[in-house]
């Protein structure tokens, strides 16, 4: 049996991310993380994304960062920002948590060698995100080296594998594969903050909202509604 580890947050990246494993490998376990963000209601929603999927095993792990770490997304962080507008991506907003992506890859790392799974998958794009630099190919690469030299396949020859299949695609095309192989786009959940519903207007939000529009489908959760 072929067997992979998935990162999920509970997203609309990660849980695409897991449908592409699907396709992929015949045996999944995901990886989630409380991790310290100021609401844990994107643990929900991998939670049923991990069951849709009827993945093996849905590791729910605490790791507080927010004892060490600083960022607008961890509690006791500042405020979290309003959307940058026109300005996302170009400089490096609060709301990046220092090393997130090598910390919870590093874990990745250390569940895949120890259950026999072939490859890990993380949800990261480089195209329409929010500048953070442990989402760049860069990054990845040079993770990819990281685990060839530190861990016992790596040595032996038969490293376990990163992937990141989303990475050079924007948001539109996110949504478009997301439809296409059927993610049940209605369970994630991308906003920043924790409210019953997205506010529509962080970010994740923003960036979300401009997939679906890109892709000409609408997003099946539900938005505060706008002052008209
Ligand atoms: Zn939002």
């Amino acid at each position: 049996m072929s067997r992979a580890v998935v990162l999920l947050s509970g997203g609309l990246d990660s849980s695409t991310t897991l449908g592409i494993a699907a396709k992929e490998y015949e045996e999944l376990c995901a990886l989630t993380f409380i991790y310290g963000q100021k609401h844990e209601k994107e643990i929900e929603s991998a939670k049923k994304i991990a069951s849709h999927y009827c993945v093996e095993e849905h590791k729910i792990l605490n790791i507080p960062l927010s004892k060490i770490g600083r960022s607008s997304l961890l509690k006791n962080g500042e405020k979290i920002p309003e959307h940058q507008g026109e300005n996302i991506g170009e400089s490096i907003p609060s709301t990046y948590v220092p090393a997130r992506n090598m910390i919870m890859l590093s874990y990745a790392l250390c569940y895949a060698e120890s259950i026999g799974a072939d490859a890990v998958y993380i949800g990261a794009t480089a195209r329409d995100y929010s500048g953070y630099p442990d989402c760049r190919p860069e990054f990845f690469h040079a993770f990819e080296e990281m685990a060839e030299e530190g861990t016992e396949r790596g040595l032996e020859g038969s490293p376990v594998k990163i992937k990141y299949p989303l990475i050079h695609m924007t948001k539109g095309d996110i949504v478009k594969k997301a439809h296409e192989i059927g993610v049940p786009l209605r369970w994630t959940w991308s906003c920043y903050k924790g409210e019953k519903k997205a506010c529509g207007e962080c970010d994740s939000c923003k960036l979300r909202l401009k997939g679906f529009e890109e892709a000409g489908i609408e997003d099946p959760i539900d938005y505060v509604e706008k002052d008209p």
